[in-house]
C-alpha cells in the first residue's frame, strides 16, 4: 500500500486549462510521489468536476461562485469528500495551506497573480507557469519568494530549457558573476502560425486562425499571443527578472520546429540548449521533481525523423510586440504592467471580435506611450497601474470601434 504521507501534495491552480490537465497527466503517471491536495478553475463546472472524482482532492475552488454551487452539490450527491470554496481569496488560501507542498501557477493572465504571490510568501514549491504574475510584480515577487523561503520553478518552456542549463544552486538560484561565464541566454520562438505573412495578410486573420498553434496546443490567449509574438515580449521580461540579465544579454531567435527550447551561451564558446519534443510534460516533470527526473510520459526526440531544425530572425514590422516588450524589460517599474494589461484587454477584445489582430501591439503601443512609467514599492501599487492601464487599453479599443 502506498504511504499517503510521504507523498507530495499538491495544488494545481487553474486545473482545468491546458498547462492545468498536462499537470494531472504527470501526477496521475507518478502516483507514488505526488497526490493532488486542491484543485481550481473560474467557472467550468463539469471539468473540475470530473477531475474531483478521479484525483479525490481534499479542497476545490471555483471562482464562480453560482459554479461553486453547482460543483458541490454534484460531488455530494456522489458522496465525495472534496470540500468546495468560492472566490479569490479561497484560491489564496489553497496556494499558502500548510498541508500543501507544491503549487502549480497555472491561472492565466493577471487574475493568477495573488494566488502565486500567496504561494512564494508561505514558501511554497511554486511552479511558475502563470508568467504575467511575474511580469507584474517583477522583483516584489522574487522578494517574496526569497523571504518566503520559497523554491521558483519555471514552466515556461524556455526559460525551464534555461533553467537546466544554467549553473543553479541548491535553493533554485543562480548568480550571475563573471566566474560562471555566462554572455546571453537566448529565447527561442516558433513564430506561431502567420510566421512568414505579410504585414497586410495579417489584418484578416480570425481567433480560430490565430489558436491554430502549429507545434502547441494550449489556451486561447496564450495561443494568441504566440500569434503576435507577445508570448515572446512577455517571455523577455520573465527571463530578465528570474535570471536577474539586463534585457541586453537576452536575444530572442526564430525556430519554427520548437525542438531547442532555449540556450545559454558562455564565455569559453560553449552553448547549452535544452532539446524535447513540444510537450508541456517535460517542463511540468522536470518542476515536480528538480533535482531529480521522473516519468513525463512524453516520447524520445527522433532528430533523424525531424532532420532539419532551422533558426531566423524577428521579423519586426509584422510583429512589433517584441520590441514593445524589450522596451518595458529595460524601463521596469509600471512599463511591464502596463504591457500585460493593455495586452490582456486587446486579446480579449480580439477573442470576442472587436478588434483586429493587427491592431493588438497598436493598442499595447498607445497605451504605454500614454501612461507614465511609475516605479513600485509594493503590489497595491502593482494591482493600481495594472487597473489604469486595462481602463485605457479598453477605452482606446472602444474609441476604435465607435
Ligand atoms: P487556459 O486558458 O487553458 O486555462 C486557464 C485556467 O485558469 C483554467 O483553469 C481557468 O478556469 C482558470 N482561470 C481563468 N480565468 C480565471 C480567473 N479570472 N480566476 C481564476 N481562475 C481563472 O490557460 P493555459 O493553461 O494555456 O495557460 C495558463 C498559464 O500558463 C498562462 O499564464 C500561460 O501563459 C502559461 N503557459 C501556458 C502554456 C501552455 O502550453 N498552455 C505554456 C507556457 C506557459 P476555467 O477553465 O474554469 O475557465
Amino acid at each position: 500500500m502506498t504511504d499517503t504521507q510521504s507523498r507530495q501534495q499538491i495544488t494545481i491552480l487553474g486545473s482545468t486549462g491546458s498547462i492545468g490537465v498536462n499537470t494531472l497527466k504527470v501526477v496521475a503517471a507518478n502516483p507514488e510521489d505526488y497526490e493532488v491536495f486542491a484543485l481550481s478553475a473560474r467557472s467550468q463546472v463539469d471539468v473540475l468536476f470530473q477531475q474531483c472524482m478521479e484525483f479525490r482532492p481534499r479542497l476545490a475552488v471555483m471562482v464562480d461562485a453560482a459554479a461553486a454551487r453547482e460543483l458541490s452539490n454534484k460531488l455530494q450527491a456522489e458522496g465525495s469528500n472534496t470540500r468546495v470554496m468560492s472566490g479569490t481569496a479561497a484560491l489564496q488560501e489553497i496556494a499558502a495551506h500548510e498541508s500543501c507542498d507544491i503549487v502549480m501557477a497555472a491561472i492565466v493572465g493577471g487574475a493568477g497573480l495573488l494566488s502565486s504571490l500567496a504561494a512564494a510568501r508561505a514558501g511554497k514549491r511554486i511552479l511558475l507557469a502563470n508568467k504575467e504574475a511575474l511580469v507584474m510584480a517583477g522583483d516584489l515577487f522574487m522578494q517574496a519568494v526569497a523571504e518566503g523561503g520559497a523554491l521558483l520553478l519555471p514552466i515556461d518552456s524556455e526559460h525551464n530549457a534555461i533553467f537546466q542549463c544554467l549553473p543553479i544552486d541548491s535553493r533554485g538560484r543562480f548568480a550571475d558573476t563573471p566566474e560562471q561565464g555566462v554572455e546571453k541566454i537566448v529565447l527561442t520562438a516558433s513564430g506561431g502560425p502567420f510566421l512568414g505573412k505579410s504585414p497586410d495578410q495579417l489584418k484578416q486573420v480570425t481567433p480560430a486562425q490565430a489558436c491554430a498553434h502549429p507545434n502547441w496546443a494550449m489556451g486561447r490567449k496564450i495561443s494568441v499571443d504566440s500569434a503576435t509574438l507577445m508570448n515572446k515580449a512577455l517571455e523577455f521580461i520573465e527571463a530578465s527578472i528570474l535570471f536577474s540579465l539586463p534585457a541586453s544579454r537576452i536575444e530572442v531567435l526564430i525556430h519554427p520546429e520548437s525542438i531547442v527550447h532555449s540556450m545559454v551561451y558562455y564565455s569559453d564558446g560553449s552553448v547549452l540548449a535544452q532539446l524535447g519534443n513540444p510537450d508541456m510534460c517535460t517542463p511540468i516533470a522536470y518542476g515536480l521533481a528538480w533535482p531529480q527526473r521522473i516519468d513525463s510520459g512524453v516520447a524520445a526526440l527522433d532528430l533523424q525523423g525531424i532532420g532539419r531544425l532551422n533558426f531566423a530572425d524577428v521579423d519586426k514590422t509584422c510583429f512589433p510586440g517584441l520590441e514593445l516588450g524589450k522596451q518595458a524589460a529595460q524601463n521596469r517599474g509600471t512599463a511591464p504592467v502596463i504591457l500585460n494589461a493593455a495586452n490582456e484587454a486587446a486579446v480579449a477584445a480580439f477573442l470576442a471580435g472587436t478588434l483586429s489582430f493587427n491592431e493588438i501591439p497598436v493598442i499595447i503601443g498607445d497605451t504605454l506611450n500614454r501612461l507614465e512609467v511609475r516605479s513600485v514599492s509594493d503590489i497595491e501599487e502593482v494591482l493600481e497601474a495594472d487597473s489604469e492601464a486595462r481602463k485605457l487599453a479598453e477605452k482606446l479599443i472602444n474609441s476604435r470601434n465607435s
